[in-house]
């Protein structure tokens, strides 16, 4: 079966991340392996033939054969995440494609350098993949996770981040929390900008390969702050997500 074919998934698990945020464990009758960064087509399709399409990260590594979690945020109002937030569970099919795309991944293979991810909200789910990949082959090269978020209500794989943070003294979780942070924390209060990029940079003994996934805002202000800092452009990858504000 071609990527490009709909096939017919068993959703086997729902989890709930945040409060409005939920993972679902797809079973693919036609898995195949994916590239971490790569996402897939989800197509609903009413009774009276209409039919809505969206792109949703693959949140898993490519070496969970036979199934893919997607991660989804409820959008206000969002016809799909709507509809996959609250009316779907565990048993249900929904139509995907894919795997799609071939910029916005990354490859855990031992030659891999430095590397930096910067994420806005549920833009970590694709950085995420890349994060089990590279835990999964063993990887020792530096990585840090720039990861920015409204509250600690919203922080998504908190406790996995955590554990892989506690567990692997080369890899860095830094959230930054842009409206309200943790009683007594003492690490970023605010948007990424110019002087966070210096000092994340800074822990790199290389300048790193970097992916970018978020809202278009963050998205832009990291790419252009990397950038200006010096970062290669060609060491540069973006997804953008939406239009929304982290
Ligand atoms: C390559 C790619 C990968 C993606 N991966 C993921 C993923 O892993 N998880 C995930 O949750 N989403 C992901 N998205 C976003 C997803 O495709 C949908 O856009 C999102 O779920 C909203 O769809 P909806 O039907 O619920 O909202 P719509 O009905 O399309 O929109 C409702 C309203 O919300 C606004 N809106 C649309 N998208 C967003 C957004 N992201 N943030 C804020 N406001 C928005 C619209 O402008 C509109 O006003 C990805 C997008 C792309 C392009």
């Amino acid at each position: 079966m071609s990527r490009l074919e709909w096939q017919l998934a068993t959703v086997e698990a729902v989890v709930p991340e945040t409060p409005r945020v939920k993972t679902f464990v797809l079973r693919l009758p036609a898995w195949q392996p994916h590239r971490a960064g790569q996402h897939y087509t989800l197509r609903l399709t009413a009774p009276d033939g209409y039919q809505a399409l969206r792109s949703y990260s693959i949140a898993s590594p490519p070496e969970q054969t036979g199934q893919i979690a997607l991660t989804v945020e409820l959008i206000e109002e969002g016809e799909v995440s709507g509809y996959l937030f609250e009316g779907v569970q565990a048993g249900d099919q929904l139509e995907v494609r894919g795997p799609i795309g071939g910029y916005f991944v990354w490859e855990a293979t031992p030659q891999a350098g430095p590397l930096l991810l910067v994420a806005g909200g549920s833009g970590v789910v694709p950085l995420m993949a890349m994060l089990r990949h590279r835990q999964q082959a063993g990887l020792r090269n530096p990585t840090v996770l720039l990861y920015s978020i409204r509250t600690p209500d919203d922080v998504i794989y908190g406790p996995e981040l955590q554990a892989m943070a506690a567990a692997d003294a080369l890899f860095t979780l830094l959230p930054t929390f842009t409206r309200q942070a943790p009683e007594g924390w003492i690490g970023y209060r605010r948007r990424p900008d110019a002087d966070m990029l210096t000092e994340v940079l800074s822990r790199f003994p290389t300048p790193p390969e970097c992916f970018i996934c978020g809202p278009n805002g963050l998205v832009e202000a990291a790419a252009t702050g990397l950038a200006a800092q010096g970062v290669p452009p060609e060491h540069i990858r973006t997804e953008r997500f939406g239009p929304s504000g982290v």
